[in-house]
């Protein structure tokens, strides 16, 4: 399963979602932009292994705020939210307010719609995310992609209820392997981040995310078996996440190892 992947950014980006379709349970796809998300959406069918989900990148806040009302809107029929978030880090942080303005603005909204399942990213800003999320209760699930923030940060984020998806690119950093070790492990799934991670100079592919297993099975001090069901089983406690928010809106998608969930 993979919770967080950028597929329609493959350069052959068809063949792979061909190729995942047979090689892999699930893929959540956070696209860039609300635009990016129209165009996604009719080009790749979104079938029962394929949620796609409308968002806006904090590293584009810049040249995409203007779309902003298009990803609210979208919002209203899609359970999930992502790619969203902030990006303090130095090449990203002179647009941080404009960033803040958009990440306020969708959480809020998610909270006004009975809560949505986001895919965020964190990059040096994980108390300002936190911050947001806190001040927006009923917002939803948050699940914080590839966290690379202070323990402490992570610590406040889990006993907040956030989930972490990690990829194979993260465990390859020590940094990566030491925030493993302090995540809540029944909230931890399984992501790419793909084509933008790349794992010995080569992307990583959707179903290459369950591979994490590994490394984490090495963090965690578990056997390799252990850590796969783990992230198996809180990949369909997330996938009941979305679910149930389908439940409570007017969105279409529903998955089929979810199928006794909602009607
Ligand atoms: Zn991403």
């Amino acid at each position: 399963m993979d919770f967080h992947c950028h597929l329609d950014l493959y350069p052959d980006a068809k063949q792979v979602y061909i190729e995942a379709l047979q090689r892999t349970e699930f893929v959540w796809l956070v696209t860039t932009s609300p635009r990016a998300y129209a165009a996604t959406s009719r080009v790749l069918a979104a079938t029962q292994k394929f949620f796609i989900s409308p968002g806006l990148h904090p590293e584009v806040a810049d040249k995409k705020h203007g779309e902003l009302d298009m990803l609210l809107s979208q919002m209203e029929t899609c359970t999930g939210v992502g790619e969203i978030g902030l990006d303090g880090s130095a090449r990203y942080s002179q647009h941080f307010e404009l960033q803040t303005h958009i990440f306020k603005s969708v959480v809020g909204n998610c909270a006004r719609l009975g809560g949505r399942v986001l895919s965020i990213h964190s990059r040096a800003a994980a108390e300002e995310v936190l911050n947001i999320l806190d001040a927006n209760p009923g917002f939803g699930t948050a699940v914080l992609h590839w966290f690379t923030d202070s323990p402490s940060l992570l610590q406040r984020a889990a006993e907040s209820g956030c989930w972490f998806s990690v990829g194979p690119a993260m465990m390859e950093s020590g940094n990566g392997r030491k925030l493993a070790v302090l995540m809540p492990r029944d909230r931890v799934v399984s992501e790419s981040d793909g084509p933008f991670a790349k794992v010995r100079g080569a992307h990583v592919m959707p179903w290459e995310a369950n591979t994490v297993a590994i490394k984490l099975s090495e963090a965690w001090r578990v056997s390799k078996d252990d850590a796969s069901i783990a992230l198996k089983s809180n990949g369909l406690r997330l996938i009941e996440l979305l679910m149930a928010n389908v439940c409570h809106g007017s969105a279409i998608w529903r998955h089929p190892l979810s199928a006794s969930v909602g009607s």
